[in-house]
């Protein structure tokens, strides 16, 4: 079985390490580069990329995860996204550009930052929570939008790493975790 990392910092990495079971895959807390390194693939899960960012400095877990996400899938959602992303606006911050997508953090508004909503998936629809989600503003060429919300894209992969907007380990359909552990 393969092992899926879960970067347990801050943030829901207990839903993730749920939601990797549900799909059928082994998770493990990661909170060291040993640990790290005892991985198949990484989930960088939702929380405050700000603080997440310091906290993978502080721990000096940031190189080590640069050279993890050279060799194997690194999947992340919400604030995970934001750090993967190749630029992050509103307000600026330092990314670790994985992915290229550019986003834009807390880009819904106050009104309507966190809801419950449908997105399109490969001709199908699936549920979807927003928590304060970034908006993706631009995807380059070498990536593939695997769902949109409103025109948006919310699911995107690029070749062996992927990011949500939403969060996929809150709603109790396993396929996007399920196409992550595919990839391992
Ligand atoms: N708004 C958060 C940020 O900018 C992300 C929210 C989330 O992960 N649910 O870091």
């Amino acid at each position: 079985m393969k092992t899926v990392g879960i970067l347990a910092l801050q943030g829901d990495f207990d839903a993730h390490r749920k939601a990797v079971e549900r799909a059928g895959g082994l998770a493990v807390e990661v909170r060291s580069a040993k640990e790290l390194d005892a991985c198949d693939g990484l989930i960088v899960p939702g929380g405050e990329s700000t603080t997440m960012l310091k906290l993978l400095d502080i721990e000096n877990l940031t190189e080590p995860l640069r050279q993890f996400a050279a060799r194997k899938p690194v999947f992340g959602t919400c604030a995970g996204a934001i750090l993967l992303a190749r630029s992050v606006t509103n307000p600026a911050q330092p990314s670790l550009n994985l992915i290229d997508i550019d986003v834009e953090r807390n880009a819904y508004g106050r009104q309507i930052d966190s809801r419950v909503t449908r997105v399109k998936a490969d001709g199908h629809e699936m549920e979807a929570v927003f928590i304060r989600a970034p908006k993706i503003l631009r995807v380059g060429e070498g990536g593939k939008v695997l769902a949109t919300c409103n025109g948006d894209p919310v699911w995107v992969e690029q070749g062996r790493h992927m990011v949500t907007t939403f969060h996929p380990e809150l709603t109790p359909d396993s396929r996007v975790h399920c196409a992550f552990l595919a990839k391992l």
